[in-house]
This record gives C-alpha cells, sequence and structure tokens, in this order.
C-alpha cells in the first residue's frame, strides 16, 4: 500500500531530480551550449547517442560507463552533461566534487554509494561524475589518493543495476594517466577523448558563431591565421572572446591574438 510517507521519499528522491534540481543543473553546465566546432565534437556527440541507446537496450547489462577524458578547459564536462540532457532519462543527478569539499573520505563514499542507490530505484538513470580524480582527492604534488573512495567508485561502476532497471554513468576527467595508474580505465564501458581546437578552421568556426567579429575582421583574421598553429581548449577560448568583446572594435583583432598567443594557443 502507498501512503503519505511513500509519496514523501517520491518527492524527495525521484521527482525532484527530474524536473527541478538536476536539469537545472545540466543547463548551468551548458549555459554557453555547444558549438559545432569540427568533426571531434559531432562524433562524441553521436557516440554518446549511441551509448545512451545501448544503455536503453532491454537485452543489454543495464549498464553502461563512460569516461570522457582529454585536457584541462577541452569541453568534457558540458559535453557530459548535453549527453546526460540528450538521454532523456528521468532521473539525472550530478555529482561533483566541490559539493564534498572538507568531507570525510567515509562521508564522501556515504554520498556517492547514495546517489547510486537513489539511481536503481528509478527505472532509467543517469549520473555524471564530475572531475573524478578530484573526487579521488588525487593531487599531483605527492601523489596520493583516497583509496576508500577509489575501491568504492570500482565498485559501483561495474556493479549491475537491479533487474529491468537501467543506468547511465558519465564521468569526466583531465587525468587519464592518473585513473589507469588507478587501475580505473578498465572499469569503464568505453572512453571518448574530448580533444583542443586544433586548426584554425576550428578556431575560425567558433569565431563566427560567437559573433563578436564582423565578416571582414573575421577574413583580416584567417589571412592573419595562414600558417600558424592553433591547440586551444573550447572553455580558454570562449574566455579570451569575452574579453576581446570588451576591447574597442578597432583593437580586438591584436588583442585577441596576442592574448590567444600568451596563452599558448597559437603558434
Ligand atoms: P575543466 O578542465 O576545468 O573541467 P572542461 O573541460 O570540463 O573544463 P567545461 O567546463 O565543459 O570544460 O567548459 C566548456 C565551456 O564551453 C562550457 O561553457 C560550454 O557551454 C562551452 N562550449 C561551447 N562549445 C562547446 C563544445 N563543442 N564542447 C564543449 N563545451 C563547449
Ligand atoms: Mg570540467
Amino acid at each position: 500500500m502507498v501512503n503519505r510517507s511513500d509519496f514523501l521519499l517520491a518527492l524527495e528522491n525521484d521527482i525532484k531530480p527530474a524536473f527541478g534540481t538536476a536539469l537545472e543543473t545540466l543547463e548551468h553546465l551548458l549555459s554557453r551550449g555547444i558549438i559545432n566546432w569540427g568533426k571531434p565534437v559531432a562524433e562524441i556527440i553521436a557516440d554518446g547517442n549511441l551509448y545512451i541507446q545501448e544503455a536503453k537496450a532491454a537485452e543489454g547489462f543495464g549498464l553502461v560507463s563512460l569516461l570522457l577524458e582529454g585536457p584541462p578547459n577541452s569541453g568534457k564536462t558540458a559535453l557530459a552533461a548535453q549527453i546526460a540532457k540528450n538521454s532523456d532519462f528521468p532521473f539525472v543527478k550530478v555529482c561533483t566534487p566541490d559539493d564534498m569539499v572538507g568531507h570525510t573520505e567515509n562521508a564522501k563514499c556515504l554520498s556517492i554509494r547514495k546517489v547510486f542507490d537513489d539511481a536503481y530505484r528509478s527505472q532509467l538513470s543517469c549520473i555524471l561524475v564530475d572531475n573524478i580524480e578530484r573526487l579521488l582527492d588525487y593531487g599531483p604534488i605527492g601523489p596520493r589518493y583516497s583509496n576508500l573512495t577509489l575501491q568504492a567508485l570500482l565498485v559501483l561502476l561495474k556493479k549491475q543495476p537491479p533487474r529491468g532497471k537501467k543506468l547511465l554513468v558519465l564521468c569526466t576527467t583531465s587525468c587519464r594517466q592518473v585513473l589507469d595508474d588507478m587501475g580505473l580505465l578498465s572499469a569503464f564501458s568505453a572512453i571518448l577523448h574530448v580533444p583542443n581546437c586544433s586548426s584554425t578552421d576550428h578556431l575560425l568556426t567558433v569565431l563566427e558563431e560567437t559573433e563578436v567579429f564582423s565578416k571582414k575582421e573575421l577574413s583580416n583574421l584567417h589571412a592573419k591565421l595562414q600558417g600558424k598553429r592553433v591547440f586551444i581548449g573550447i572553455k580558454k577560448l570562449l574566455g579570451l572572446i569575452d574579453m576581446a568583446r570588451q576591447v574597442e572594435p578597432s583593437y580586438r583583432i591584436p588583442k585577441f591574438l596576442s592574448k590567444l598567443e600568451e596563452e599558448g594557443g597559437l603558434e
């Protein structure tokens, strides 16, 4: 029999994540949208869609776990959020180390555990674990990490959901090698590489989309970029574009190019 306490439990655990907080969190991670700057972006989204289908499939294991790995600022979190959104799964939960600052190892394991337990209760669930190396307290100096959290994650990433339940887990990291050393890579069903923008075409596509420069300025830039090498993460690039927006129009292009060089994004 369903009574009031069941209803309240459902309100707390099942309904809110779908229609309130979780979706808002995804939208927040996606606030600047996804610019299709090149083939890698389209491929990650397309692969994401395939894995969503696999996770949903009646005949499958009921569990698909994806790792989105790539350099800092390459857009890993936003792409993971877009895949989560594309899944349209009613239960979505974002698990970020930012929410767990100052938690003990035990408290961290418990809250990760709770996220998975809540997910198992829903038919179709999606969990996004952002910056997984930070969740594991990994620091490049030392190297130390939380073995307790690592063991908990290893178990949860491999554990099949209860019969009939489907779970899609999306994790992000900029420390692929560290995860490999921890033996965590093999726990994932698949690894998707998120690259930096790496050609003048990529760069010009982003510039066109963001509409900071006029057509004339863009062709001017195009000429100036001939023979140059581009290598920059989308998040960094959008930051530089925001800065250029603030600069007086006549000075925009030289300022943007010098900042891009300073950041090591242009050679
Ligand atoms: P960090 O290494 O700090 O975790 P990140 O790789 O997770 O960074 P995001 O936080 O996802 O990077 O930032 C990417 C930003 O760029 C977001 O604001 C996103 O909306 C925007 N963006 C635009 N186009 C794309 C794209 N094609 N792929 C990813 N992000 C994009
Ligand atoms: Mg991120």
